[in-house]
C-alpha cells in the first residue's frame, strides 16, 4: 500500500529550523501502515529537510547561526538572486530523507525530530510525504 500526502508550512522569517515531526507523524498515523517506511521530500532549492534534537530549540537555534556564519549572505557570488547562500545551505542540509515504520508509528530516536530547513523565506513551502507498507 502507498499513501501519498503533501503539507504545507509557511515558514516566518528568513533562517529557520521548524519541527515537523508532529505533522509527519500524524500522516503516518492517517495512513494505517503498520510495517514501512515514510519518505519525506522538500521540492525546494532554499529549504531543505533533515533530523536533528528537538528537545532542547537551542540546538536547531546553533544551526541556523552557525550556518550563518559559516556561508553568509554576502554579495560576491555569481547568482544575481542574492540568496547563493541558502542555495548551499540547502545543499548541505539535504532534500530528503526516510523514516522506518514500525508498529504503525514512526521510529526516531529518543531526541530525534524532523526539521524543515527555511533558508530564504518566509515563504510558502511544500513537504512531499510517500508512506508505503503494509496495513492490516
Ligand atoms: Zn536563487
Amino acid at each position: 500500500m502507498i499513501v501519498y500526502e503533501e503539507l504545507r508550512v509557511k515558514t516566518p522569517k528568513r533562517e529557520v529550523l521548524l519541527d515537523i515531526t508532529s505533522n509527519i507523524k500524524k500522516l503516518v498515523k492517517n495512513s494505517g501502515i503498520r510495517e514501512g517506511v515514510c519518505h519525506v521530500f522538500v521540492p525546494h532549492t532554499t529549504a531543505a529537510i533533515t533530523i536533528n534534537e528537538n528537545a532542547d530549540p537551542a540546538v536547531m537555534k546553533d544551526i541556523v547561526t552557525y550556518f550563518k556564519k559559516l556561508i553568509p549572505q554576502v554579495s560576491g557570488f555569481s547568482h544575481m538572486e542574492g540568496n547563493s547562500d541558502a542555495h548551499i545551505k540547502t545543499t548541505l542540509t539535504g532534500s530528503s530523507l526516510d523514516v522506518l515504520i514500525h508498529d504503525g508509528k514512526l521510529i526516531l530516536g529518543t531526541w530525534q525530530g524532523i526539521m524543515l530547513a527555511e533558508y530564504d523565506g518566509p515563504r510558502n513551502r511544500k513537504v512531499y510525504v510517500q508512506i508505503q507498507g503494509e496495513s492490516p
